[in-house]
């Protein structure tokens, strides 16, 4: 019994095997088609893409500028503003620098595409709007003189335009500010700059900085001296440099005169227009 039932299991056994043999075998056999697998979506589909946001995908778009060139030239395009909205018109300077008035006076913004102003009384970047009143002509020559200096030497900082005229002009003494020298607490105001024809130019600095000078050591001479060969070009009257700068130009324009060494001062002649 025990026997007759080992048998038949190691039969079943045997047959098992017999079958299992006989599957794999008849799959070997078989010439049909082969079976089709089930399609995988990667083969057959392209994955749909993921959501990326607007400003990921300009980042690393190939034609996407870096963000320093764009923020430059936005700054730009913000400066152009700033000059495009300067009101123009004919201005008439009454009297003398130093003891006159302005009619009809153009204000210069306080930074434009190659200038910055720099305020001479509280010493720092960017001079006030009441300080920056001038005739038409000489924002003009300022804003031109300012441009060719940029063209001709690039990488040069922009020029630094200290105080003008107040607005319609008049005394700009020490009650509207006592002006600096050379970051010193100073004594004195303006004796001129009475009626928008004289204007302060601070040097450019070796260090490139958007500063006055703090010193003769930090000044650019040649940056300084094509300032002063420009303004003479452009019909000034006179330039006043300071006697330690070593700045030169035709006699009777270009003058040394006693605190300048830390800007240059371009008058214009009362009759040219
Ligand atoms: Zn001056």
């Amino acid at each position: 019994m025990t026997l007759l039932r080992g048998a038949l299991a190691a039969l079943a056994i045997l047959a098992t095997g017999l079958a299992g043999i006989m599957f794999v075998t008849s799959g070997r056999a078989d010439s049909g088609p082969e079976p089709q697998l089930p399609a995988i979506a990667y083969t057959t589909t392209t994955p749909a893409p993921s959501p990326v946001p607007s400003a990921a995908r300009k980042r690393s778009s190939p034609t996407a500028k870096p963000s320093a060139a764009l923020a430059a030239e936005r700054r730009r395009a913000k400066l152009r503003r700033l000059e495009s909205m300067i009101r123009w018109r004919t201005s008439t300077a009454h009297g003398t620098p130093n003891a006159g008035s302005l009619s009809g006076g153009v204000r210069l913004p306080r930074e434009g595409v190659h200038f910055f102003t720099w305020d001479p009384v509280l010493w720092k970047r960017l001079n006030r709007s009441a300080r920056l009143h001038t005739t038409d002509r000489l924002a003009r020559l300022i804003l031109r003189v300012a441009r060719e200096h940029a063209r001709e030497h690039p990488g040069a900082p922009r020029i630094a335009v200290g105080d003008l005229s107040r607005k319609g002009g008049g005394s700009f003494d020490a009650s509207h500010g006592v002006l600096g020298e050379f970051g010193g607490p100073g004594t004195l105001g303006h004796v001129s700059h009475q009626n928008g024809l004289d204007a302060d130019i601070y040097y450019p600095r070796r260090d490139r900085l958007e500063r006055a000078p703090g010193s003769l050591r930090q000044i650019d001479r040649k940056l300084a001296q094509d300032l002063v060969d420009r303004f003479v070009a452009a019909g000034a009257q006179f330039v006043f440099v300071g006697p330690g700068t070593g700045l030169t130009g035709p006699a009777g324009i270009v003058q040394p005169t006693p605190r300048h060494d830390d800007h240059l001062h371009v008058r214009l002649a009362p009759s040219a227009r």
